[in-house]
């Protein structure tokens, strides 16, 4: 007997079970005038946003939570009143899988190293600073760097990232969005 296909309904089901979640970093807000328009776009969807630091200035959230709920830290290039409000690193739960963020992580050298040491259990670490992006496993840990929205210094384009995190098995991979 052939088995039974799958509805359009199961189809969506299992989409679902892998969550979506926007990355960015360094948006250095006011000294870039704004948030480039493509984020609206490239973050429908997604369950949370995660910015990595370098904001500069909360209004950056305010707007990001148009779109959904925002985790983020301080960098090292904030306003007063980032740095009032928003830890240096944190970590979260998102489904099975642990996301630790913060804005410096050592450099290319002691990277993996540094994040095993900052976040010993989390599956993905989340970081800023350096305008690079970053998408790496290093053993069982993602290291994922989404570039700066707005100020690319010498990469060929801004940039931005998605995570997405199987929530059956608490696993994730990164993406980076060129702009
Ligand atoms: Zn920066």
């Amino acid at each position: 007997m052939k088995p039974p296909e799958k509805t359009d309904e199961s189809a969506e089901k299992e989409k679902q079970m892998i969550r979506k979640i926007g990355v960015i970093s360094d948006t250095h807000i006011p000294e870039f005038k704004q948030l480039p328009p493509a984020i609206w776009q490239y973050f429908d969807g997604v369950e949370r946003i995660i910015h990595a630091g370098d904001l500069s200035v909360l209004a950056v959230i305010a707007e990001l939570e148009t779109i959904a709920p925002v985790t983020a830290v301080q960098g090292n290039i904030e306003e007063e009143e980032v740095v009032l409000e928003l830890p240096i690193k944190r970590e979260i739960m998102v489904g099975n899988c642990r996301i630790g963020i913060v804005h410096i992580l050592g450099d290319s050298h002691n990277r993996a190293r540094v994040a095993r040491q900052e976040f010993p259990t989390a599956r993905v670490v989340v970081f800023g600073h350096s305008h690079i992006p970053w998408n790496e496993d290093v053993n069982g840990q993602l290291l994922f760097n989404p570039g700066s929205a707005t100020d690319r210094r010498r990469q060929p384009t801004c940039s931005i990232g998605l995570l997405y995190v199987d929530d059956d098995t608490g696993n994730a991979r990164g993406e980076i969005i060129r702009l």
